[in-house]
């Protein structure tokens, strides 16, 4: 993108956006929703129990309290799902964000099982965050008083030379964020030697976590989609089984209000988070426990469902990339990701003009997320980067909006 900016027909530009804006056009690319359609997918759910059927094949009444992680087959399937043994289990509640919030709050309050001591009595306590990177995580941190630290990511994760040499440093630094598969908002898969360098460097802080976010591990867009290490097995294996608290959920994969969420991590750290968790739940909700497994069966019956996804997600990740490449390839003005899987795309512009381009696009009636909204505290000191959010609307709608776009990185680069 460091070439001199190409000779831009202004005039006929803003022709164009102008017919935009008298379409008074309402799109919406902001948050990684999935459509009705998506989620018409799982409506069998909501048939599987009913008021004549709600006891567990191993006799459970779902209706009632009993067992923190609530019903034993939902443990085996979910623990085969993260690829854990149910020992190295915890079943939450609908969001797996709020179990990473949780884990940091206990980490806040009363420290990890390798703490010296409670993170609030440190001075200081920091968190390498891959930038571009997810905004919810990042307002955890600033709830909760972490300091940020970006680091760059790289096609194959985070910059890890850079990641090496803060840890090993900084004792303050004692976690990091990853979203390790289809990365939000780049795409990014971790390779197995990024894991593996995770998980064997050697850390200055005594406690150091890494929050491993793997939303997205089985919403592929291909038929071939891309490995990724078991992060607690390489964890272990190089000698700090402690390190990692691993996450994930189905709000991607069954219902997003109303899916079921897990943590998985070494016994040790799980024999602390399950006593501190038994104060804050008698249990979780093994209703829909019950709707999951009546609904999925198995670990097929997941990967079968998720094609009905990827049928829905790809031509409008197709689109994205066929509006942006018809008018905006090969002028040195825009790069963007084709992830593999996941549900965003990462759109970088020339520096300084990413705020000007979402405003732009604002104006023409397509609402982008705000820009630097994939960097800590809301700020991307180059002004560059937008993530895009092709799965709620409609394909007609993602078209039209995607072209609305490319015009306003069009205009913004002209001028
Ligand atoms: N993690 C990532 C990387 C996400 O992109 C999202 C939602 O967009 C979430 C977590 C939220 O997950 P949950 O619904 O399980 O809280």
């Amino acid at each position: 993108m460091s070439q001199s900016a190409p000779t831009i027909d202004r005039a006929s530009l803003q022709a164009r956006f102008d017919g935009f804006k008298a379409q008074n056009l309402n799109l919406n690319m902001t948050r990684g929703k999935p459509s009705p359609q998506q989620l018409d997918l799982a409506n069998g759910m909501l048939d599987v129990v009913s008021s004549e059927d709600f006891t567990a094949a191993d006799g459970t009444d779902a209706r009632n309290y009993g067992g923190l992680n609530g019903l034993a087959a939902a443990e085996a399937l979910f623990a085969e799902y993260m690829a854990v043994s149910p020992s190295e289990l915890m079943m939450g509640g609908n969001s797996s964000l709020a179990l990473m919030h949780d884990t940091l709050v206990r980490a806040v309050l009363f420290g990890t099982v390798d703490s010296p001591k409670p993170w609030h009595k440190e001075e200081k306590v920091s968190f390498l965050c891959p930038v571009p990177g997810y905004d919810r995580h990042f307002a955890v941190c600033e709830l909760l008083g972490i300091h940020m630290i970006p680091v760059e990511m790289n096609v194959d994760g985070p910059d890890i030379d850079t990641v090496e040499a803060l840890v090993q440093d900084d004792p303050s630094v004692r976690g990091m964020w990853c979203v390790p598969k289809y990365s939000n908002p780049g795409g990014q898969t971790y390779s197995d030697e990024v894991v593996n360098r995770l998980a064997a460097m050697p850390t200055a802080a005594p406690d150091f976590r890494i929050m491993w976010d793997n939303a997205y591990a089985v919403h592929h867009l291909t038929d071939t989609p891309p490995q990724l290490k078991n992060m607690l097995r390489a964890c272990e294996a190089a000698g700090n089984p402690e390190r990692v608290y691993m996450f994930g959920s189905t709000s991607k994969i069954s219902l997003a209000g109303a899916g079921v969420a897990m943590l998985a991590a070494s016994e040790r750290n799980m024999s602390t988070l399950r006593k501190q968790r038994a104060v804050q739940t008698i249990g979780v909700d093994k209703l829909n426990q019950l709707r999951h497994l009546r609904f999925f069966k198995d670990m097929d019956g997941i990967y079968t469902h998720m094609k009905g996804h990827t049928a829905l997600l790809k031509p409008k990740f197709d689109a994205v990339d066929a509006v942006l490449t018809r008018e905006l390839a090969g002028q040195g003005i825009a790069t963007w990701s084709k992830p593999q899987g996941g549900y965003f795309v990462s759109l970088d512009t020339r520096p300084g003009l990413a705020k000007r381009v979402v405003a732009l696009a604002e104006e023409a009636g397509v609402k982008l997320t705000p820009a630097g909204a994939t960097q800590p505290y809301g700020d991307d000191p180059e002004d560059t980067n937008i993530r895009l959010a092709p799965s709620f609307p409609s394909l007609a709608e993602v078209e039209q909006a995607m072209e609305v776009v490319a015009v306003a990185v069009l205009l913004a680069s002209s001028t």
